[in-house]
């Protein structure tokens, strides 16, 4: 045993933990969790724990549905809401094949295979989401719309509002699991939050992501009210994004900041934001996966839906900051596009390795967009160049399906997967007949 592991043990021990949850992610960004007894962990550390791969979405096919959960002790957490003597701690697993070869459905090492592709260029890869999310009265009939739980808008303090008090019991939790957190606020939408994530290395922060959802469901759950990461739920309200920024280092320097250069950005950035936003439509279905995900991207309320890039232009899909000089550590971009259900290791790694193929392929950034796209006719976007996202599921699986640069990317089995799990959503969405058309027309055909 290594010495992490052989701490993680003592911690368990010392500690008084009961349960130890072992964690991973399916294809779809859904998290899988199995407790084990601390008298297994030794062996989970040596040799990982079997499962039944076939249960769980995209991770194998049926003929080879043994896998093996193999806990990460860097990612070793109590959980506080199971804090206490006799409590439950959680790690993250990387999944394995019986031979002891990484799966190829486990998005985890996805990720860990496109921060190795940047690492072997001698980039380290930094992400910060802002997730946001809406918290609903207590809901148990989905057929009607949500009750948000107050009237509050962008940075409104809301007194008495249960809000303040779950953003509160999220920042604590999380901290209290070593996440730290930098912003929290009341968002536009009634009942609407958002919780800004500290940047740290991408697989540190989709773990963390994993562990942000769970731990807001867990609070939802303890104060009897709803909370969603539904990226639009209700019509005429803003949605909810996931807005990450994105920074490379070289060691301790930031790629993406060069003093002297027009706005400090370094060639790298240039590059960099070009391989995004000539990405931008492809990966599009795994940024935002689901039907409603579109709902959200072309209903307004600051959510992008044209492919351009601006500096504080709030309707560009990718905003890259003026670089300050002085301040070259902070210099990033904004992609805007993600929602909070995406799968974030699917997700950084399609962003990473467009922004590398942008590095590797030299390509050239067009000039920044200062207007508001939304307002612009379709000609005038057209003759600045910006062409929309996909505007639906469909269309986005339709030109995700003809993308070597994805299916390179996920690997072919993650591809080929989430392409079929997400076309037969399209199938069965396209069948309903929705209220919106009772209403506007059984009463007039
Ligand atoms: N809610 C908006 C979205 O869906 C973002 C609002 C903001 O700028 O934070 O992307
Ligand atoms: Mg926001
Ligand atoms: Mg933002």
């Amino acid at each position: 045993m290594n010495k992490q592991q052989e701490f993680v043990m003592r911690t368990v021990e010392e500690r008084d933990v009961r349960f130890i949850r072992l964690w991973f992610t399916d294809v779809l960004g859904q998290l899988k969790s199995v407790a084990i007894a601390p008298a297994e962990l030794e062996s989970a550390f040596e040799e990982g724990l079997g499962f039944d791969g076939s249960a769980v979405e995209g991770l194998t096919r049926v003929s080879e549905d043994d896998m093996i959960a193999k806990p990460d002790p860097a990612t070793f957490q109590i959980l506080p809401w199971r804090g206490g003597p006799q409590g439950t701690a959680r790690i993250f697993c990387d999944v394995l094949t019986p031979e002891g070869s990484p799966s190829l459905g486990d998005p985890r090492y996805v990720l860990k295979r496109t921060l190795e592709k940047a690492k072997e260029k001698g980039f380290t890869f930094y992400t910060h989401p802002e997730i946001e999310f809406y918290l609903f009265e207590k809901q148990t009939d989905y057929s009607v719309p949500p009750t948000p739980i107050d009237q509050g808008s962008y940075f409104d303090h809301v007194p008495r509002s249960p809000g303040m008090d779950f953003r509160r019991a999220t920042v604590n939790l999380l901290e209290q699991m070593g996440i730290s957190v930098e912003y929290s606020h009341h968002e536009s939408g009634p009942g609407q939050n958002e919780i800004d994530l500290r940047y740290a290395d991408a697989l540190t922060t989709a773990d963390n992501i994993m562990t942000f959802r769970t731990v807001v469901k867990e609070i939802s759950l303890e104060r009897g009210i709803s909370a969603s990461f539904m990226p639009k739920p209700m019509t005429g309200q803003p949605g909810s994004g996931m807005h990450t920024h994105m920074s490379l280092f070289e060691g301790d320097e930031n790629a993406f900041y060069e003093a002297g250069q027009e706005f400090n950005m370094s060639t790298t950035a240039r590059q960099f934001a070009a391989g995004i936003l000539y990405h931008a439509a492809e990966i599009t279905a795994v940024c935002d996966q689901y039907v409603n995900s579109y709902k959200r991207l072309w209903g307004g309320s600051e959510a992008p839906s044209y492919i351009c890039w601006g500096h504080n232009n709030r309707s560009a899909l990718l905003r890259i900051p003026q670089y300050k000089p002085g301040k070259g550590n902070s210099a990033r971009m904004e992609y805007r596009a993600l929602d909070p259900v995406t799968n974030p290791y699917l997700a950084f790694s399609l962003l990473l390795a467009a922004g590398l193929d942008g590095i590797d392929k030299q390509m050239v950034l067009g000039d920044p967009t200062s207007d508001d796209v939304w307002e612009l006719t379709d000609a005038e976007r057209q003759a600045m160049g910006i062409e929309p996202l996909p505007d639906s599921l469909d269309t986005a699986l339709k030109v995700m399906e003809k993308s070597d640069f994805v299916a390179d990317v996920l690997g072919e089995h993650v591809f080929e997967y989430f392409l079929r799990n997400k076309r037969q959503e399209w199938d069965e969405y396209k069948l309903q007949v929705t209220p919106y058309e009772l209403k506007k027309y059984l009463p007039r055909l």
